[in-house]
């Protein structure tokens, strides 16, 4: 009769899939069994490195190396919002390993900056508060960053994607020679306690988890609004590690002579925005995003775009939203005449709500659109704009 398979016998070694020769037999896993066997092999993993001297040696050195540590940013003692940002990942990331987070405050009359990490989670705050630090310089910064993390050794250290954040990430991770992965859009723990750092690779056609298993810190910068920010506990304490290191103004050779304030006039916070519309090649002119301006007056939000907007020259640089632009996270994005590419999509994807406005229907930003709106967005815009106004009046 037909071979039959005795499943109280069967214990998945998958033998007779591999021996059967018409290739008939296939094993299928329920996902709760998938996820018992992923446990199951990463045991595994974990027991095969027990025998490895290399492995021993490593995770001795590793263990040397603990904390969460995030780089409180700022200027004239005001607080950049991604080093709140990331005190409340790696408030996560602490608790995932059991650790202290850290804040790290330097500069000159910032020890209220400690007092408000607290408030964001911290558990500790190294304070490194001197003249030379007021304003931020590469080498004075350099030589303090570098003099705490080989002092207290901090298994992780975050800092914001911002001007500041990549010129010093970049130094330091050379400087006490390790691994840095930039732009990180996820972050989290493996079961070896490694930081998965994940970010967009290949022009953002993958995303790919970075680890840096062998060296410590692991170091990491994180755009400004990618991660949310997290609630603040007024009254939270902690503790201040006043820390001290030898540096004067003379051993600095870039002086700063004076401070010219960049006017706010004209200036437009996309990053900040709770509601962006944003044009891209679809807008087909400058003057046509008057259009998406009214639009925006209305809802009290400001206008984006896309880089085919931006290299055309219709919009500023500061107003292009993806991957070599801002990453936004409003409460309504609306995208007009966009098509949607990857490089697009990293920017914007996490908004609350995503209105894509677009007359081909295939067009890729209806996938991540909360509502899609095929049409000319020359009739559409419009018809929003005076329907908002009707509502009002
Ligand atoms: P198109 O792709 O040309 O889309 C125009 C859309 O408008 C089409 O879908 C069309 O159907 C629609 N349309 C036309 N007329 C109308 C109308 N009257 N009514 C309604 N819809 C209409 N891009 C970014 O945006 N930000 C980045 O940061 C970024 N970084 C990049 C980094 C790298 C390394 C690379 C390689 C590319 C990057 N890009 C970035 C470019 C990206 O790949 C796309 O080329 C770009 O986003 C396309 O812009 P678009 O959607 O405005 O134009």
């Amino acid at each position: 009769g037909e071979p039959q398979i005795e499943l109280s016998k069967c214990i998945g070694c998958l033998k007779c899939v591999k021996a059967c020769p018409g290739s008939a037999l296939e094993i299928f896993y329920t996902k709760e069994e998938l996820e018992i066997l992923a446990a199951l092999a990463g045991q595994q993993d974990l027991a095969e490195d027990e025998a490895d001297p290399e492995e021993l040696a490593r995770r001795e050195y590793v263990a040397g190396y603990q904390g969460v540590w995030v780089f409180v940013e700022q200027t004239e003692g005001e607080a950049a919002r991604v080093s709140w940002e990331l005190m409340g990942k790696g408030k996560e990331l602490a608790a995932k390993l059991g650790v202290e987070l850290c804040a790290v405050v330097m500069g000159h009359k910032v020890e209220h900056l400690c007092h408000e990490a607290f408030t964001y989670g911290a558990d500790k705050a190294y304070l490194l508060d001197q003249p030379v630090l007021e304003y931020y310089r590469t080498y004075p910064y350099l030589d303090a960053l570098c003099h705490l993390i080989e002092r207290y050794k901090p298994e992780i250290v975050l800092m914001g994607a911002t001007g500041m954040g990549r010129d010093l990430a970049g130094a330091v991770a050379t400087r006490v020679k390790t691994g840095l992965t930039a732009d990180c859009t996820g972050l989290d723990i493996d079961p070896k306690r490694n930081l998965m750092q994940t970010r967009p690779a290949f022009g953002g056609n993958i995303m790919a988890t970075i680890m840096c298993d062998r060296f410590r810190p692991q170091m990491a910068t994180v755009r400004s609004h990618v991660m949310p920010m997290p609630a603040q506990t007024a009254g939270r304490s902690g503790k201040i590690v006043h820390a001290s290191f030898p540096l004067s103004e003379s051993d600095v050779f870039t002086k700063v002579l004076q401070v010219i304030r960049d006017s706010k006039a004209g200036h437009v916070d996309i990053a900040g925005a709770e509601f962006i519309v944003s044009g891209g090649r679809g807008m087909m002119a400058k003057e046509n995003f008057a259009i998406l301006q009214e639009l925006a007056d209305e809802l009290g939000g400001v206008v984006g775009a896309s880089r085919s907007a931006v290299d055309a020259g219709w919009m500023p640089g500061d107003r292009q939203v993806g991957q070599t632009g801002k990453t936004v996270r409003p409460k309504i994005y609306i995208a007009c005449g966009i098509s949607g590419a990857i490089q697009h999509l990293v920017g914007m994807q996490d908004s609350d709500l995503i209105i894509a406005i677009n007359r081909d229907k295939e067009a890729p930003i209806f996938e991540v659109a909360s509502y899609g709106i095929v049409g000319d967005l020359f009739e559409v815009v419009p018809a929003i704009t005076a329907t908002l106004r009707e509502l009002k009046a």
